[in-house]
């Protein structure tokens, strides 16, 4: 099967990968006829001009630009490496992210505004970057700040680090100034040992402060000595059967004694060392280890898949802990302030009684909801609503809010702002406005823009439609359609992601080792966890699909197996996830595409007033450009006239034709075929367009790109078939055809000057569409645009053949409209010369696809080889065909528009390449002046909010 993917954007690739997702097998039964082109490294079906795809090349898909750029931060240079906070002051805020992290400047900010946080102290980030940089050793002097933060905690706390009689333990949690949640290291309890843990069990009871103990041991083994995790719980669980109890709450003072020795024992097997009994000695280990988890494979695929780069590490936040575990008056929760799926204005959370924070974070044991807290704790809980109400009028953001409760007093942990889905995004930002929280134009940064992303991906047709398909329900954790094939492990989810397949990963819980396969997966489905479990956070950050805490169904790894009652469903089977209604159902479900309707229309319609550029579409066909109008495209800015030979057999046979004509007679024989096609699309988009622009290039590609594909004698055998012509002339005009390097070859105006019939034929079509659309009451605006320019004279030589055969069509028709002459700027001499381009041209639009390519040399087709080295070198930043090169591919941008504007300062200047509906290249062309965008028709949203971002 031979899929032709023209379409240069995004959306349209991944659209077509969807499609044909599940004919991938077939796909690549014919590799000579699918070239695969890496030319973008996210999972997209490529590429350029008339190339055949299949493709799909996964790599990490790229995600939200706008909000995981490295963060600023106001603080001025310091040497300071601790900052300490507690009891109502704190040597930080929340402008410091960049040095104390996102955690170490919010609780610091708790802490100044007087929420009840536990004291502590924040290690800097810079300390962390000064460590990995000298060969992770702690840099000097940095103990000796960390000891003096230590005894204000003390001071604080009254309780010393490592004193029976008065014990003080610690939390050592990383936190950098992005959030990459669970991908970094944390140690709870710190400070115990056979001498603290009896005087803390004086104090506060024997089963507690060995519960704490062997905690800490396992945790302390498994983070700091790398002791797996699996040798403690091989012992608990040994200790549970022995003492015939199924939960851990039901271990005994005398049986968690007995488990600490036994943990004890891991330490000497697996380390050959005695655990580390001095608490200093703890805290220095602990330090080390949360510094090092920066560079946790892990943590670096998280940060790539998430493209953070210019971090310096992550800070160390040390604070006295509090106690969820210290029985039924205790217990620890995660709340968002409202609905991070659906923005409903109501607390989300989740809660645990008599637990610590990682029973909760971690999805081992399915929580309660906050109902729960409210009944057994409700002094507790009134302050925990009030604090959740301050912390959204001083943030004036929804947030993220992790807390304990020791013995019905609450603490705060942790807030930040809250990740949510699109839909909820936009619900906060529109409901935040009603409830003068925020403006208008405070609200247009609260939604990133690959939120909109999110919210115009396709949802599921018909839910009613497979009623009788759903074979369990979990948690609607991260809403969204997915459909796909079951896949058990994240190395396969990533594996069968590559060969094009779409999958689910289905496990009893995700990890964050399983982020690789998360990602790659089309949707998370798991057995266990929480709306707050490890699965559910990292799925909603990124918009992907997921039903957590799915009781229903028993997953079985080893024979890659799922059971749903007595179903089984085996690895490969398609199944669909609705995440807004967690309902698992079996089958490959119908999709449909998102609507702009409701609380999306209203943020739209703000997002509008605000911004001053235009954005257009690249759209091809009617229906695109339909889509385009209902996505608020103001035009088209690009239709690549090239598409419309691949809609049918017949038309490709005339192209065909038209190429291997010898004769000028020949040739014009041909063109004449596909004159009437032509006009017919042209005529659907100027109707779809009704009085706004509709920009049309004339043919632009390489023309062997219209060949068929395939070893060279079946090539030879269907064109005699489609030409007629006999197997020595279809050769001999072959040979005259190829090139080596197309891209820089017989394509772009050269086709149009070298064969004048050829534009002809194009304008031809383009006019008589637009009078007899005209005829009918439909505004048309046509503007006409010369591809590839690089010499004024080209222009010239264009210009006046489509000025000459428009006043031709009108005399014959007895009409006339008025349009627009212009051209690309994608040779980077044309932008150097742009002054007198425009002497000529009334528009520009940047072709910054082509621009790219030939102001870095780098081909389209063949960056894919040495990008990704690129980029994990640094030697690049980021993908220069995804994101704008703004230094080099930018300056060109402005230069050629200052000169154009100053020969024709009425020059109408815009871009239709690829960056066209990426965030920070719209901020860009905002910036640069220009007057519109364009992009696919999917990015149009995306686009208008960038650029209502820029100028707020
Ligand atoms: C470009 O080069 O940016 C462009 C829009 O044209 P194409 O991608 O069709 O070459
Ligand atoms: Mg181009």
């Amino acid at each position: 099967m031979l899929i032709r993917c023209t379409a240069n954007d995004v959306h349209t690739r991944i659209k077509l990968k969807e499609k044909y997702a599940d004919q991938t097998d077939l796909l690549r039964l014919y590799p000579c006829r699918a070239r695969v082109s890496q030319r973008s490294s996210s999972d997209r079906a490529t590429l350029c001009h008339g190339s055949r795809i299949k493709l799909i090349k996964p790599e990490p898909r790229k995600r939200a630009r706008a909000v995981l750029s490295p963060v600023s931060d106001p603080t001025p240079a310091t040497t300071k490496r601790v900052f300490t906070f507690g009891k109502g002051r704190s040597e930080g805020n929340k402008g410091m992210k960049s040095l104390l992290g996102g955690k170490g400047a919010n609780l610091a900010e708790m802490a100044s505004i007087g929420l009840s946080v536990p004291p502590g102290f924040t290690i800097s980030t810079e300390a962390c970057q000064e460590y990995q940089q000298i060969g992770k050793k702690l840099p000097q002097g940095l103990w000796d700040e960390i000891l003096e933060g230590l005894k204000i905690v003390e001071g604080d706390m009254e309780a010393s680090l490592g004193d029976p009689s008065k014990p003080l333990l610690l939390s050592v949690r990383s936190g950098a100034a992005i959030s990459m949640p669970g991908m970094m290291d944390t140690v709870l309890n710190l400070g115990l040992n056979d001498e603290v843990v009896a005087g803390l069990g004086t104090k506060s009871g024997e089963r507690f402060a060995y519960d704490s103990y062997r905690r800490f041991l396992d945790m302390f083994g498994n983070v700091v000595m790398d002791i797996s995790h699996s040798l403690f719980e091989e012992k608990l669980e040994k200790m549970k059967s022995k003492s015939g109890i199924k939960l851990d709450t039901d271990l005994t003072a005398s049986d968690l004694k007995e488990l600490v020795e036994e943990y004890k024992s891991v330490y000497l097997e697996a380390k050959g060392e005695k655990f580390p009994s001095d608490p200093k000695k703890q805290l220095e280990l602990a330090i080390k280890a949360v510094f090092n988890s920066w560079d946790s494979p892990r943590a670096i695929k998280y940060r790539s898949i998430n493209q953070i780069t210019g971090l310096k590490g992550t800070a160390v936040n040390i604070q006295c802990m509090v106690f969820g575990n210290m029985g039924n008056t205790s217990g620890t929760g995660v709340l968002f302030t409202r609905n991070p799926s659906t923005g409903e204005n109501k607390l989300y959370g989740e809660f645990l009684i008599n637990a610590q924070g990682e029973d909760v974070v971690a999805g081992i044991r399915t929580p309660e909801d906050l109902d729960t807290m409210k009944n057994c704790m409700p002094e507790a809980y009134k302050e925990l609503v009030e604090n959740c109400k301050i912390l959204e009028g001083h943030y004036k953001d929804m947030m993220d809010i992790e807390f304990t409760v020791q013995e019905n007093r609450l603490w705060m942990l942790q807030c930040r702002s809250g990740k949510r889905t699109g839909k909820g995004a936009v619900k906060i930002a529109v409901d935040m406005v009603e409830e003068g929280l925020v403006d208008s134009r405070m609200a247009i940064k609260m939604v990133e823009p690959q939120h909109l992303d999110q919210l115009l991906h396709p949802q599921f047709e018909d839910p009613s439609a497979y009623k009788n398909y759903v074979i369990a329900k979990g948690l609607p954790a991260s809403p969204g359609a997915a459909v796909g094939q079951v896949v058990f492990t994240a190395e396969d989810a990533e594996e069968w992601h590559a060969q094009g397949k779409s999958c689910i990963l289905v496990r009893t819980e995700t990890s964050p080792e399983d982020v690789g396969g998360m990602h790659a997966a089309a949707g998370i489905l798991t057995a266990r966890g929480g709306m707050t479990s490890h699965a559910a956070v990292v799925a909603r950050g990124w918009g992907k699909c997921c039903v957590s805490g799915c009781s229903d169904i028993r997953v079985n790894d080893s024979d890659k197996v799922v059971m749903v009652g007595d179903k089984v469903i085996h690895e490969g089977e398609w199944i669909s996830l609705n995440g807004s209604t967690g309902e698992v159902i079996l089958g490959k479900q119908q999709l449909s595409p998102a609507a702009m309707t409701g609380d999306l229309e209203i943020f739209m319609s703000w997002a509008d007033e605000i911004r001053r550029i235009k954005v257009m579409a690249n759209a091809d066909t009617p229906e695109d450009a339909l889509t385009a109008r209902s996505n608020g495209a103001q035009g088209i800015g690009l239709c690549r006239t090239e598409h419309m030979f691949f809609a049918s057999d017949e038309r490709i046979k005339a192209v065909r034709k038209m190429i291997m004509a010898v004769t000028l007679e020949q040739r014009k024989q041909a063109l004449d075929l596909l004159l009437p096609y032509q006009r017919a699309d042209f005529e659907g988009i100027f109707r779809a367009m009704d009085g706004l622009p509709v920009t049309i290039r004339l043919l632009d590609p390489p023309l062997h790109e219209f060949l068929p594909e395939g070893d060279i004698e079946q090539i030879v055998r269907e064109l005699t078939i489609d030409t007629g012509m006999s197997e020595d002339e279809v050769y001999s005009r072959i040979e005259k055809l190829s090139e080596v390097n197309p891209m820089l070859g017989f394509r772009g105006c050269r086709l149009g000057i070298s064969y004048p019939e050829l534009s002809e034929m194009q304008v031809r079509a383009i006019f008589q569409a637009a009078i007899s659309m005209a005829n009918q009451g439909i505004t048309v605006l046509p503007e006409i645009m010369v591809p590839l320019i690089g010499t004024p004279q080209e222009l010239s030589h264009q210009a006046s053949l489509v000025r000459g055969v428009a006043n031709k069509v009108f005399t014959e028709m007895g009409a006339s409209v008025s349009y627009k002459v212009g051209t690309m700027i994608e040779i980077p001499r044309a932008a150097l010369v742009a002054d007198e381009i425009a002497k000529e041209a009334e528009f520009f639009s940047f072709g910054t696809n082509d621009l790219t390519q030939m102001t870095f040399g780098y081909s389209r087709d063949d960056v894919g080889k040495f990008l990704p080295i690129y980029l994990s070198k640094g030697i690049l930043p980021n993908d220069p065909f995804e994101v704008l090169d703004q230094k080099g591919v930018g300056q060109l941008i402005k230069i050629a528009t200052e000169r154009g504007r100053a020969a024709r300062p009425s020059l109408k200047v815009g871009i239709c390449g690829e960056h066209g509906g990426e965030p920070s290249s719209v901020a860009f062309f905002v910036e640069a002046g220009l007057d519109y965008v364009s992009c696919s028709p999917f990015r149009v949203p995306i686009a208008r909010l960038a650029a209502a971002q820029v100028a707020v």
